[in-house]
């Protein structure tokens, strides 16, 4: 195929997948002050209403998809609080989700050869992602990595960040793993305490699982506490969230159908997860396998049945709270936790409730944290500036605890209390690590 045929080949893609949606933007510019890469850019083509004229013109042929297009949309967080934001309802995630599938198709169409990052992180998306006892097995590497006292060594030589200054900076940043032994078992069904209240099944997550199965397993003590029998899916995989993010749509709707048909099995009231990315992906499977009549209204009903825990927690009354907490608490939103499922009460409901906690609100908690999936990863730079000025805003709440409700946020935000020198007195915690220690469960 000529390279004329490619470009016309790829351009029509994005017109058919995104042209319709990109038309609804009038200009307005009411997404701008929301967009935090537009906000510490400052250039229209980091911005919703930039990227998605970008986007437009390359469906129209006038740009080219590589060369014009990639760069602003690798630089979108993928955050949609610009979605949220529009007076028009212009549906931003599926244009962004459209551009990102056009331009790796049209990447490994026309690339030669790919660098050894993209080879990596295909290794990954392919290979250990969605292979759960793999991620495990990470995981008690670094459990055994941090408990014998290496990281110390490397942390003080400073060798991972020789080889990498952000591997280096998260390495520092990542939570103290759980000893393996402590692992809740897939299959397994997790009594209530008392009188039982419902039945669930618990989305266990691969990163969670494998780096915060310590969090995990307080989720599902925590649910059984409150009345709750907790299910694991014993066929439950990987969201697809990263993949998504990377344009492979066939390797996300291979995930999500293995997840409907493991839900399925169960036949449980809902599936509950404890963390907003992953929450977002299980959120739109529908949008995923709407082009597919033998999977659409399954996926109907699974993301009907989907709920962040925060939902589940914030509807009981009865929290059996056993301790009281000390200092101010404050509340950094998971993006696709409040943009994409809509929930932005429940973990603030929460947190206003446990006793002897001080609750403070911080400024332009909704706006993202630069976290966005692996987005800190591939493009440090950018994120640190904006983990940098949230930071700012932490501070002034006088917090001695940030919460969030996403894996992704957190290592953000304990990143951004190394980064600002104020670990010894912040320090950054899941929502659930918070209510779960208020109640008792360590
Ligand atoms: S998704 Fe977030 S970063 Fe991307 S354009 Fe929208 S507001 Fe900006
Ligand atoms: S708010 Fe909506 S309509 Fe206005 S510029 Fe942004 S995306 Fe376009």
């Amino acid at each position: 195929m000529k390279t004329d045929d490619i470009d016309t080949k790829y351009s029509e893609k994005l017109y058919e997948l995104s042209y319709d949606a990109a038309n609804m933007c009038v200009q307005c510019g009411y997404c701008l002050p929301v967009c935090p890469t537009y906000l510490t850019m400052g250039n229209e083509a980091q911005s919703p209403r930039g990227r998605i004229n970008l986007v437009k013109m390359a469906a129209e042929g006038k740009i080219d998809i590589i060369n014009d297009l990639k760069e602003p949309m690798d630089l979108c967080l993928g955050c949609r609080a610009c979605e949220v934001a529009c007076p028009v309802n212009v549906p931003y995630g599926d244009i962004y989700g459209a551009a990102l599938n056009v331009i790796a198709e049209k990447e490994k169409a026309t690339k030669s050869p790919p660098t050894m990052s993209d080879k990596l992180l295909q290794t990954m998306l392919k290979n250990l992602f969605p292979k759960k006892n793999r991620l495990r097995t990470a995981g008690s590497f670094l459990w055994f990595y941090q408990s014998t006292g290496l990281s110390k060594i490397t942390q003080n030589t400073k060798i991972v960040e020789m080889v990498s200054k952000p591997m280096g900076q998260f390495e520092r940043a990542l939570p103290k793993v759980e000893s393996p032994t402590k692992r809740y078992k897939f299959g397994e069904h997790y009594k209530a305490v008392g009188e039982r209240k419902m039945i669930v099944a618990f989305f266990p997550g691969c990163i969670m699982d494998a780096v915060m199965s310590k969090i995990n397993r307080q989720s599902i003590e925590l649910l059984q506490k409150c009345g709750i029998e907790v299910v694991i899916p014993q066929n439950i995989t990987c969201c697809g969230a990263l993949h998504s993010h990377q344009g492979e749509v066939d390797a996300t709707k291979k995930l999500a159908k293995q997840n409907i048909e493991a839900f399925e099995e169960l036949g449980v009231t809902y599936l509950i997860n404890n963390a907003g990315g992953c929450g977002a992906m299980l959120h739109e499977y529908d949008k995923l396998l709407a082009d597919e009549p033998e999977w659409k209204n399954r996926a109907n009903k699974f993301v009907d049945r989907s709920r962040d825990i925060t939902e589940v927690l914030a509807e009981i009354d009865d929290i059996p709270y056993e301790k009281e907490w000390q200092g101010v608490i404050t509340y950094q939103d998971s993006c696709h936790l409040r943009n994409v499922q809509g929930v932005v009460d429940p973990p603030r409901k929460l947190l206003k409730s446990v006793p002897g906690a001080t609750f403070v609100e911080m400024k332009n908690s909704h706006l993202c944290c630069a976290s966005g999936g692996i987005y800190n990863l591939l493009n440090f730079e950018e994120s640190m500036e904006i983990l940098d000025e949230k930071m700012l805003h932490a501070i002034k709440t006088e917090a001695s605890t940030i919460v969030t409700t996403n894996p992704g946020c957190l290592l953000q935000m304990r990143l951004g209390i190394e980064r600002s020198g104020v670990k010894n007195n912040m320090q950054g915690l899941h929502l659930i690590e918070v209510i779960a220690e208020a109640c008792g469960i360590n």
